[in-house]
């Protein structure tokens, strides 16, 4: 897919939440979903449903809906989620430790193989069965990885001096959990990521209804 060609981001943001009614229809014994089921559990538009699974290029069929097996199959391939990516973490504190901790990553695919640091202390250790290295071994280490993605869970202070790292050993694609608007290449893909704006939102509709 061409960077011009990717959908609206929020249309992508949506799709896991559709997975996840689907599959739950799946497993209820369900063979068709229609769009409004899932716009009325999300509380969203059957409208903007339809055209949001249209990017998957699947078509509901009228009166029926859409085949689930198919459906869940071409959401998660739309996603990438269908096969298998190993991404390294730099930064096995709290956050990037939780991270190799949710097991969920792998039914989508995503399979930490490695965990840098620059503290002694960790190096040499494992977090959730993920050997943690020294980030000074990086380039060394990534050849025999295979990994296209990296999760950035370091101070922000040292989040561009570590992404010239990544870009400089091949890195293509950055998971930014720092809160530092990062400079990269234009080959060089970042997807910022912010807890704190799910909680602005919680906290903004908390004061709008009580
Ligand atoms: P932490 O201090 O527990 O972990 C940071 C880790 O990075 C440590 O293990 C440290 O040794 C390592 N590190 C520091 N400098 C390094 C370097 N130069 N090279 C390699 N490793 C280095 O911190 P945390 O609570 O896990 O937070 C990590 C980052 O994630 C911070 O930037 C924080 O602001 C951010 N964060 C973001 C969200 C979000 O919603 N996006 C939520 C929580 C934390």
């Amino acid at each position: 897919m061409t960077k011009n060609k990717i959908p609206a981001a929020p249309s992508i943001r949506r799709l896991p939440s559709y997975l996840h009614i689907i599959r739950q229809a799946q497993s209820d014994g369900l063979e068709y979903i229609s769009g409004t089921v899932i716009a009325n559990e999300l509380v969203l538009e059957p409208i903007q449903v339809r055209k949001d699974l249209a990017i998957t290029g699947i078509i509901g069929k009228p009166k029926r809906g859409y085949p689930v097996g198919e459906l869940i199959t071409a959401i998660e391939h739309f996603l990438g989620w269908d096969s298998a990516k190993n991404a390294i973490l730099i930064g096995a504190g709290n956050l990037g430790t939780a991270l190799t901790g949710y097991q969920e990553f792998k039914n989508h695919g995503l399979n930490f193989v490695a965990a840098f640091d620059n503290n002694p202390q960790k190096t040499g250790t494992q977090i959730h069965d993920v050997p943690v290295y020294s980030f000074a071994d990086l380039k060394p280490k990534l050849k025999n990885l295979n990994a296209s993605i990296a999760v950035l869970t370091v101070p922000s202070t040292e989040a561009q001096s570590i992404t010239d790292n990544l870009v400089e050993a091949g890195i293509k694609a950055i998971w930014n959990f720092t809160n530092v608007k990062l400079k990269v290449p234009e080959d060089v893909v970042v997807q910022r990521e912010d807890l704190t704006s799910g909680y602005a939102m919680l906290c903004v509709v908390m004061g709008k209804a009580y």
